[in-house]
């Protein structure tokens, strides 16, 4: 064999294969090994890319030269750089894409490792001569914690929102920052252990997963309260205790200071952070801190996932029936499931936590593929709530919510307890409506003649949005085709409600909007959270307050409308209907505070209903994996889906009729191409191909046979193209 003399590097480029290059002048490939960073030209430009083979060139092919080798050790190596070959071939995406999408923007872009040292603020000399004469205030509460070094992650749990008022102590150049030592060893314990024991059912959890030895996955399905939470700690612990590290994945919305602050002061240990608020180099340092083992506990959203782990020990995925795990666009991965892959190579148990498992992990707890835990109570004495569907046909409405709705308000508020008031709709009105003609306002950007898409009423009225494709322009001020003044905005979003609310109880309590548009940052978020603290008082919200921020004092759950949900076509609508009830309802009531949901809906024999609020969710489960098997769907059946979209009509269909025909011989069902169920959206006309299989086998060699015609054809070019394997949904 002739020694290596090219390297094969994975470039971040929508083209299925590694590019060769030579080393640098001077430098044999065995200089730069597998998983390191180079910097190569690529035609006019100059890219990032990762070496990820050595090779032999080609005779007579000319190469170019790398031009920079960016790491002296390979970055990505071993288990993750296994894992994620497998991701890509899974994906059938390329593996330099896939790469680029594990890697932290900073790292990804090419730029230097950074210190992954752990800093930490303190007084300085004229900090510390000015403190007395502070005025209290955010900046004074600070100072006075920062007497002591304290590190970035401890300042998060003692102060959240800190940083603003450090900048101000900056300015000021009252502090400075310093290093702190190395980790602290592992104690044994955190300094803030529960006072309570683990009830039977979660001392068998715990049990079970001490005793799993290599990769073994778990299904911990227990109601919200029933202390799954306790369980990832005491398991977490172990890991600790054994010398591995931990990671832990938790739904966007979950990653609450509040649950950072449990992690941190129970474990004895720092915990680290991963999330979309943090800036590129915290979240390069922290990944660094994972591949050197500083890191202990990783605590993440979605892309944390691609951590490396080089000691793991443990990987958790809480609320793992969540759809943020699912990537969206770019490298259409689930977090989930990748964290399984990983798991499987890492040789390490995995626990996925939910009260309203995944219809597909229900499925494989069923088939032992997964040990099935379950937390049938709520720990400690918290009884579960009290769920009443609520018949509002040919009732009095205001904005949305019933005279007995208005009145269960009205009690809880007096008994002192919180309310969440949900409905599944942001904005004013989700349509606005001439009484006279019958226009109605439409996106200019999405409606099609047969399939018009209407405009969210906003800001009272005054405003009108597409929640597909973000256009919005002023409501018009009279109606554009009879001229009439009779414009009127149909139907309730969050807004409104609010309005209604705030009208009638805002004069004695807080009454708080919590969407997307109130609050679009998590700090915003737990800002609102803040300001209600423990009083009674309104939330009035969208799925944002499915989950997060523990409210102990919350007595009540209004569900205002669901019926839209009832009717959707998508195969898993239902189910993630149902998950959203249950979650949205797991909300009321705590310990010492039993809880109630109102559930108002025009539709009380909608099967959906019944079986959910009469047999709980596992019926509800069952039912509907039996309708799944019948319609050959997930899990019973694979899909993929191929999208294409482009501003004329026909190429997107040429393209998938392209792809058509590559499949044609294979052993899977084509469905299409067919109009995306919503068929234009932002001004592209959109067509997609479902291919579907019984088995994943066939699927994927099906796909893996026809992509490599996709990505070479001539008429991909003219489309913005993608494959979704497992899409969650067929939008
Ligand atoms: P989940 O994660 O399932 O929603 P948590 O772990 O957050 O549940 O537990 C809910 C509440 O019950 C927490 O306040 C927790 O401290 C408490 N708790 C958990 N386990 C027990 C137990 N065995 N006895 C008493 N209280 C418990
Ligand atoms: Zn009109
Ligand atoms: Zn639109």
């Amino acid at each position: 064999m002739p020694s290596p003399s090219t390297l094969r590097v994975a470039l971040p480029l929508p083209l299925p294969r590694l590019f060769d290059y030579l080393p640098p002048p001077g430098c044999t490939p065995a200089a730069t090994p597998v998983g390191c960073r180079v910097q190569v030209p690529f035609g006019p430009r100059t890219l990032c890319g990762v070496v990820v083979e050595h090779g032999q060139g080609e005779p007579g092919v000319a190469l170019k030269t790398v031009q920079a080798v960016l790491d002296a050790a390979p970055l990505v190596q071993g288990e993750l750089l296994a894992s994620l070959r497998w991701l890509a071939g899974y994906l059938h995406a390329p593996l330099g894409e896939v790469l680029a999408a594990a890697l932290p923007a900073a790292l990804r872009r090419g730029e230097p490792l950074p210190d992954s040292t752990r800093h930490g603020w303190v007084l300085n000399e004229a900090g510390r001569t000015a403190l007395a004469a502070m005025r209290t205030g955010k900046p004074k509460t600070l100072a006075v914690l920062l007497q002591t070094v304290h590190d970035e992650d401890g300042l998060d749990a003692l102060q959240p929102g800190w940083r603003t008022p450090l900048r101000s102590l900056r300015e000021r150049g009252l502090v400075e920052r310093v290093k702190v030592g190395s980790e602290p060893p592992f104690s044994g314990k955190g300094d803030a252990d529960p006072t309570f024991s683990p009830n039977p059912e979660q001392q068998v959890a715990i049990d079970a997963i001490r005793a799993a030895d290599g990769y073994t996955p778990f299904l911990l399905d227990g109601v919200t309260g029933s202390g799954k939470t306790e369980v990832y700690l005491q398991a977490i612990a172990d890991c600790l205790a054994r010398g591995k590290q931990a990671l832990v994945l938790v739904p966007e919305i979950g990653l609450t200071p509040q649950a950072l602050a449990r992690f941190r002061a129970r474990l004895g240990v720092p915990v680290h952070a991963l999330h979309s608020g943090l800036n590129d180099n915290e979240r390069a340092a922290t990944w660094l801190a994972a591949a050197r083992g500083q890191a202990r506990v990783v605590v993440g959203t979605r892309s944390a996932v691609f951590v490396p782990l080089p000691e793991a020990g443990l990987l958790v995925v809480d609320e793992e029936h969540d759809g943020s795990y699912k990537q969206f666009d770019g490298i259409r991965y689930h977090a989930r499931d990748f964290a399984l892959v990983r798991a499987r190579a890492l040789g390490v148990p995995v626990v996925l936590g939910s009260a309203t498992p995944a219809l597909e992990t229900l499925h494989n707890a069923g088939t032992g593929k997964f040990t099935h835990l379950r937390l049938r109570q709520r720990a400690g004495n918290a009884m579960p709530p009290q769920v009443r569907v609520h018949d509002v046909r040919k009732l009095r409405l205001h904005a949305g919510l019933s005279d007995d709705a208005l009145g269960a308000i009205r009690s809880a508020l007096d008994a002192g307890g919180q309310v969440l008031v949900f409905k599944n709709r942001r904005g004013y009105a989700p349509v606005l409506l001439c009484h006279d003609c019958g226009w109605s306002a439409h996106c200019p950007r999405c409606s099609t003649p047969d399939k018009p898409t209407a405009m969210t009423v906003h800001s009272h009225g005054k405003r009108l949005q597409c929640h597909h494709c973000g256009h919005r322009k002023p409501a018009p001020p009279a109606c554009p085709d009879c001229a009439s003044l009779g414009l009127q905005p149909q139907g309730n979003g969050t807004e409104r409600i609010e309005a209604e609310l705030q009208s009638r109880f805002g004069g004695e309590v807080p009454v708080i909007r919590i969407d997307r548009a109130s609050s679009g940052v998590r700090d915003a978020l737990q800002k609102h959270f803040d300001t209600l603290g423990h009083r009674p008082g309104i939330l009035v919200g969208t799925q944002m307050l499915a989950k997060g921020h523990d409210l102990p004092n919350l007595t009540l759950v209004v569900v205002v409308g669901i019926d839209e949900g009832l009717f959707s076509a998508d195969f898993r609508s239902g189910e993630k209907l149902a998950q959203l009830l249950v979650q949205v309802a797991g909300r009321a009531g705590r310990a010492d505070k039993p809880g109630r949901v109102l559930l108002q809906t025009h539709h009380p024999e909608h099967p959906l209903l019944l079986t959910l609020v009469q047999g709980g969710y596992h019926a509800f489960a069952d039912a509907e994996l039996a309708l799944r098997e019948a319609a050959g769907f997930p899990p019973f059946a694979h899909l993929a889906l191929l999208r294409a979209e482009a501003r004329q009509t026909e190429p997107p269909q040429q393209f998938l009729q392209l792809a058509k025909t590559c499949l044609r011989d294979a052993d899977v069902e084509l469905h299409g191409p067919l109009p995306a169920p919503m068929p234009r959206r932002a001004g592209y006309v959109r067509v997609q191909l479902v291919v579907s299989a019984r088995d994943r086998r066939t699927l994927h060699a099906a796909l893996a046979a026809a992509t490599p015609a996709l990505y070479a054809a001539p008429e991909a070019r003219r489309v913005r193209w993608s494959l979704d394997v497992d899409p969650l949904d067929l939008y």
